[in-house]
């Protein structure tokens, strides 16, 4: 498949390794597909340990002069590279939707929207403040001094090849640390031409490196070179769980953004055609397969036919293709994997008494399209009020009460997003203040933006990203006691 680039150089079939474009050396690759047909977009290299430790030995030695530059010279390069981004967006998005499937201008608005992490830390760069604290003696003052981690090591998902990739390397390069990123294999090329940007902006040989190969051997040579100071990950739970295992030799810093299975809840105050509006954007973007996807619709007694009607007459409005065909707006899901889980979740519910209000099948556009589906009649102990779907399913649930509904959407193991819509002040803090996640969405659908931070509770993960919290997990404070004063 070939893509129509303006500046056909950001796509690479190489890895970036210590400043230099490289493929691995017994020449071994690995296939980029096109979730929408499986056409072959590109390859990259599946590089061997020896190339990885090459990164990470590069990074180690980077380190201390790239944290010796001044936070403004940090600052601007970081700036030249989000300048660069900004002005590629369209080659981007491009590569984006043919590795990724999600509709071309949502992949613009991933990439634009989250290249404000790399704008947002090249401010903070300049406001990694210390602090001067009154000695606990005469003659003595208490320093508080924020120094970079070190090397760190990222490992991204798929379902955000290019947003992923920014609000880790942006608050880590701002603080003064180097960066090793495995993207996904799924998607590795957006990663490659953020690569090809970064060098462009300047940032030196070693400070940033894109290695692609296979993700466990990868993942463990992260976890037990000493080299490494910080894994940040995001992906599921079950690999999270993993590398906190492997990574506990080296007491290494974590910062995990894993599951989520995020409950949306209408109350019967809410806007419905607001709360329609919000579940849409919250369970249909990226065709259901984000972190903070709405994954539970709880609705009211009271207004649950009409919200249950006016979803159902936006969801029939939905255009399933290709996502670089303009019209398109939902895409493919990952794989044909993503399909199976669906269907599982979908004959799970009906076969516990459900019922089946739209979709509910494979489409006929290929291998890797489900309807976009809504179901009600929804019990708390369906597989899809368990799990994570990652799909475009919205299971609704009708439910009497706050106490009665807070108890059900807290029943997770997991703690990342979660909504809800009412106008009543009182229940509005109340139900913020009960539920048992990260973030909280009162009357709106969409939680991530640079200024906040993202993150989860419970088994959904560990740190922040964004907002000025997200540089606290690439800096060690050191307490410097000064004495004889
Ligand atoms: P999903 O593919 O469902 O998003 P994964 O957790 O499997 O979630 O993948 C997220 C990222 O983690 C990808 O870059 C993947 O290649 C990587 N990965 C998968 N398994 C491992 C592992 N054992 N060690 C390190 N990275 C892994």
């Amino acid at each position: 498949r070939s893509l129509n680039l303006a500046d056909p150089s950001l796509l690479v079939d190489k890895a970036f390794v210590a400043g230099q474009w490289v493929v691995a050396p017994d020449r071994t690759t690995i296939e980029v597909t096109d979730p929408f047909d499986g056409a072959l977009v590109g390859t990259v290299p599946s590089l061997d340990v020896g190339s990885l430790r090459r990164a990470i030995d590069a990074a180690h030695a980077a380190q201390p002069g790239w944290a010796a530059k001044t936070a403004k010279e940090r600052s601007n390069i970081l700036r030249c590279w989000f300048d660069l981004i900004i002005a590629n967006a369209d080659d981007l998005a491009l590569i984006l939707t043919s590795e990724q499937g999600k509709p071309l201008a949502e992949a613009k608005g991933e990439i634009i929207s989250n290249a404000g992490y790399i704008e947002w830390f090249a401010e903070e760069a300049k406001r990694v403040d210390g602090d001067i604290i009154p000695g606990a003696s005469p003659g003595q003052r208490i320093l508080v001094l924020k120094q970079p981690v070190g090397v760190c090591a990222a490992i991204t998902p798929w379902n955000f090849p290019n947003g992923m990739i920014t609000r880790k390397a942006g608050p880590a390069l701002a603080a003064g640390c180097t960066m090793i990123l495995k993207p996904a294999s799924q998607t590795p090329l957006s990663a490659l031409a953020l690569a090809v940007l970064a060098e462009r902006a300047g940032i030196p040989a070693g400070v940033f490196s894109v290695v692609t190969g296979q993700a466990k051997v990868f993942g463990q040579e992260f976890c037990t070179n000493p080299k490494i100071a910080k894994i940040t990950f995001t992906g599921s739970t079950e690999v999270g769980r993993w590398l906190m295992r492997e990574a506990a030799g080296g007491i290494k810093h974590l910062s995990l953004e894993l599951g989520g299975n995020a409950p949306f809840i209408v109350f019967d105050d809410a806007d419905i055609d607001a709360a329609v509006e919000g579940a849409m954007t919250s369970k249909f973007r990226n065709s259901g397969q984000t972190c903070v996807c709405a994954n539970r619709l709880y609705v009211q007694d009271g207004v649950v036919e009409a919200f249950t009607t006016k979803l159902i007459a936006k969801v029939k409005a939905l255009q399933l293709g290709q996502g670089s065909q303009p019209g398109t707006t939902q895409g493919p899901l990952i794989d044909e994997h993503a399909v199976t889980k669906v269907e599982q979740h979908v004959a799970d519910a009906l076969g516990k008494g459900a019922t089946l209000l739209l979709g509910g099948k494979r489409s006929a556009l290929g291998s890797t399209f489900f309807e976009p589906t809504v179901i009600g009649g929804v019990t708390q102990d369906m597989l899809v009020t368990q799990e994570e779907t990652f799909a475009p399913l919205a299971p609704i649930i009708s439910f009497k009460d706050e106490a009665d509904v807070i108890a059900m959407a807290n029943d997770s193991e997991f703690g990342l997003a979660s909504y809800f819509y009412a106008r009543d002040m009182g229940r509005v803090m109340r139900v913020a203040e009960a539920l048992q996640a990260g973030m909280v969405g009162v009357n709106t659908g969409a939680l991530a933006n640079e200024m906040a931070p993202f993150g989860g509770v419970k088994q959904s993960g560990l740190g922040r990203e964004g907002s000025r919290y997200g540089m606290d997990g690439y800096l060690e404070l050191k307490y410097v006691c000064l004495a004889g004063l």
